[in-house]
């Protein structure tokens, strides 16, 4: 059987982030998005048997690959870059993580009133700094928020972030600390942004523990990505 321990990794993260939740403080409800990449569809299928909603993916093709393929009602997230002429494919998605440019937003809001239906997605913040990750300044958030404020094509649900990979703990705290702050300059701005989105296999705990409401793990459910 594919991914015959994922019932028993996903019991042990579960534990982990109610955890990280009461040392936390913060409250939150956190749910958890499988992300598949580089697994083929038996992986989001597994990951529903196992009792897990939602899945995402980083590439747009691989996302409606297994979107088509797999036929139990999963939210589809996206969670890496989007290029805008891409924007029309992904009706079928449930949240886009990686609005990482005002021309993104644009593209989404253009497509969001063609359809009559706004398109949900978060703000992709780069708090670190680092040049290899795209992203708004968070200096920029609230500036763009009063922009995106009087769009009607885009809903902005909250903040995307990723921390660098080898981050230690006082980093870890300051991206995702800070990610938490862009998402109340968003709401500050108006915005129903209650969406944290922050934390991986290596991190996700800390990331809790500063307030995520999504965690997006992959090898720490399915294992090691060979690709
Ligand atoms: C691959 C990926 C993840 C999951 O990474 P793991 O370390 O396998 O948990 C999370 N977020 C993004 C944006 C990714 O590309």
């Amino acid at each position: 059987m594919p991914f015959q321990d994922l019932p028993a990794r996903l019991a042990e993260v579960q534990a982990r982030i109610n955890l990280a939740r009461e040392r936390g403080g913060h409250g939150q409800t956190v749910t958890i998005v499988a992300v598949t990449k580089t697994y083929g569809s038996d992986a989001p299928v597994a990951a529903w048997d196992a009792g897990i909603r939602d899945v995402g993916e980083n590439r747009v093709q691989e996302a409606l690959t297994k979107m088509m393929e797999v036929s139990v009602p999963i939210r589809w997230h996206l969670i890496g870059h989007l290029q805008r002429n891409k924007v029309k494919q992904l009706d079928g998605l449930h949240l886009i993580h990686s609005m990482d440019s005002p021309r993104l937003a644009d593209a989404l809001d253009v497509h969001g009133r063609d359809r009559a239906r706004p398109m949900d997605a978060l703000l992709q913040v780069n708090v670190s700094g680092e040049g290899s990750k795209g992203g708004y300044e968070p200096s920029d958030v609230a500036a763009e928020a009063r922009r995106l404020h009087g769009m009607e094509g885009v809903r902005v649900r909250g903040v995307m972030t990723m921390a660098p990979f080898d981050a230690d703990e006082m980093m870890l705290r300051r991206v995702f600390g800070g990610a938490r702050r862009t998402a109340e300059a968003l709401r500050d701005a108006g915005h129903d942004a209650l969406v944290l989105s922050m934390g991986m296999s290596g991190d996700y705990e800390i990331a809790v523990e500063e307030g995520a409401t999504l965690v997006r793990l992959g090898t720490v459910l399915f294992g090691a990505r060979s690709a």
